[in-house]
């Protein structure tokens, strides 16, 4: 569920957006380091054609963590972040980038801060109108007159 666009992000929602950045933009310096080394080995080593490779994943991995990641914090989606945010921190501990998994996984937990803050003000948004007496339609969402069993506009039976 993506959050209203008119709401300002909170300061839980920043915070995750500039954690996760930092965190990519470490993975970004180390592929770039693994890459330099793959074309380097490419004139004297058959370690490129393991290099090269591993290098080709970070960069598929990077994206991911784009997309999923930062782009979703970015656009106050923070429901649809945190999985992946979660599960990017942990596979990045597992493959050593400790300190961008750190990141990730506080990045994480703002985000569950940020959801929090972020539907407070949902009940000023989604409840019907209270309006005494008329009958409100889940259906279709006119409003009738109290006498009517069922709805003017579209027929739906009114509870
Ligand atoms: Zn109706």
């Amino acid at each position: 569920m993506v959050v209203h666009p008119g709401m300002p992000p909170g300061p839980a929602a920043h915070s995750a957006k500039t954690l996760i950045l930092i965190g990519l933009i470490l993975q970004v310096v180390e592929t770039a380091v693994i890459l330099s080394f793959g074309f380097l080995f490419i004139f004297f080593s058959v370690l490129a054609l393991f290099v090269l490779p591993i290098a080709f994943i970070m960069i598929i991995w990077l994206v991911c963590v784009y997309l999923f990641s930062y782009r979703r914090t970015s656009d106050g989606n923070y429901e649809g972040a945190q999985a992946p945010t979660l599960v990017f921190g942990i596979l990045s501990l597992m493959t050593l980038s400790i300190v961008s998994g750190i990141l990730y996984l506080i990045a994480y937990s703002e985000l569950g801060t940020a959801l929090n803050q972020a539907y407070r003000p949902q009940e000023f948004w989604g409840a019907p109108p209270s309006n005494p007496g008329m009958r409100y339609c889940s259906h279709c969402g006119r409003m009738n007159a109290p006498y009517h069993s069922f709805c003017e506009a579209c027929g739906a039976r009114l509870s």
